[in-house]
């Protein structure tokens, strides 16, 4: 995201969290020319600061607890972040803004946009899923993003904000965390080609995901703050896949039979699963004039390509996480 905006010429600034963030040094490594701010979304006084410092045209709050298995593990803190985090970035807005029931926000208003998901869906009502979807989460993530969601839309009708969601399905590239189903692969590929290992081990196979590349998805979020009229936007490619295949594609594109290797292993079946998640973007295409770039064959060779150029450098060159938690 910080990438895609300095190249339209924005000045941008990343809010950092804690004391050592290891994060950051990939970030400036990335791109020098973000500059950071502190602050949290737990702490309402340091994003009134940082608002009141950085005085932004636009704020984007992709920042969440979003590995799924990890919100059933701390589902308080799930919802403090996902959750109440929203509300709290609304807020600096509106109070830095001087906003209140009755006083609207006026031209030159600080823009907001809020990262919704696909998970929301959860047991979906309907396939494909459209803004007119009806939610049903399945895990206290998708519960929290439902919360940041309906709030986003509060804020835009109680107030007339210009504070939009983006309902955004899987979206992944070489720089996915580790914990993450297609990068867990794509770094398991790699290391069973350079034979530092043998076997990767997954959980459910079945499931369905309609996955896109994180770069066409970001042109998506700026665009969104870049139109006339505040709306809420779904935001995928249209296409669903299984996991298998996934897997297969993956370990096919570095010249491996998946079967030869992959595990399936209990400790990364989820308590309630979204089964099937695919998207209709046509409203995006129609209104934003978006469109993704990159396909799913094209998405999985580039991430196999990126780790196997990553660990040739060695069996330890990836920071790993990939707990079953
Ligand atoms: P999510 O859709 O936001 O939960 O994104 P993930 O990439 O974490 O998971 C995508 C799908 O892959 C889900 O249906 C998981 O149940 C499934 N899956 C199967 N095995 C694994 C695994 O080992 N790790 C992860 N993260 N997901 C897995």
């Amino acid at each position: 995201m910080a990438e895609h905006l300095v190249d339209l010429g924005y000045e941008v600034w990343g809010l950092v969290r804690g004391q050592a963030n290891p994060p950051v040094r990939h970030l400036r490594e990335l791109r020098g020319d973000v500059r950071l701010i502190r602050g949290d979304l737990l702490d309402q006084g340091s994003l009134i600061a940082a608002v009141e410092r950085v005085q932004p045209d636009e704020v984007y709050n992709l920042a969440a607890i979003s590995y799924v298995p990890m919100s059933w593990q701390q589902a308080e803190l799930t919802g403090e972040v996902t959750g109440l985090g929203v509300l709290r970035v609304l807020e600096a807005i509106r109070v830095c803004s001087g906003i209140s029931a009755s006083r609207s926000p006026g031209r030159g208003q600080i823009r907001f946009y809020q990262a919704s998901t696909s998970e929301m869906f959860g047991m979906v009502r309907e396939t494909p899923q459209t803004e007119q979807t009806p939610f049903h989460p399945r895990s206290p993530y998708g519960v929290a993003k439902v919360y940041g969601h309906f709030l986003t839309q509060n804020y835009r009708e109680s107030y007339g904000m210009y504070a939009v969601s983006g309902i955004m399905f899987n979206h992944e590239s070489p720089r996915r965390g580790t914990e993450f189903l297609p990068r867990k692969v794509s770094l398991g590929v790699a290391k069973i080609k350079l034979g530092y290992e043998r076997q990767l081990r997954l959980g459910n196979l079945t499931a369905s995901r309609d996955w896109g590349f994180a770069g066409d998805y970001v042109r998506a979020m700026q665009l969104m703050l870049a139109q006339d009229e505040p709306a809420d936007y779904v935001i995928g490619t249209g296409v669903t896949h299984t996991v298998e295949t996934l897997v297969d594609t993956a370990f096919s594109a570095a010249g491996l039979n998946w079967r030869d290797h992959v595990v399936t292993d209990a400790a990364f079946i989820r308590p309630a699963e979204v089964d099937r998640l695919c998207a209709d973007p046509s409203k995006a295409r129609d209104e934003l004039g978006w469109e993704p770039k990159i396909g799913f064959e094209e998405l999985v060779t580039m991430m196999v390509d990126a780790d196997l150029q990553l660990l040739a450098a060695g069996p330890h060159a990836s920071e790993e996480f990939a707990d079953a938690w």
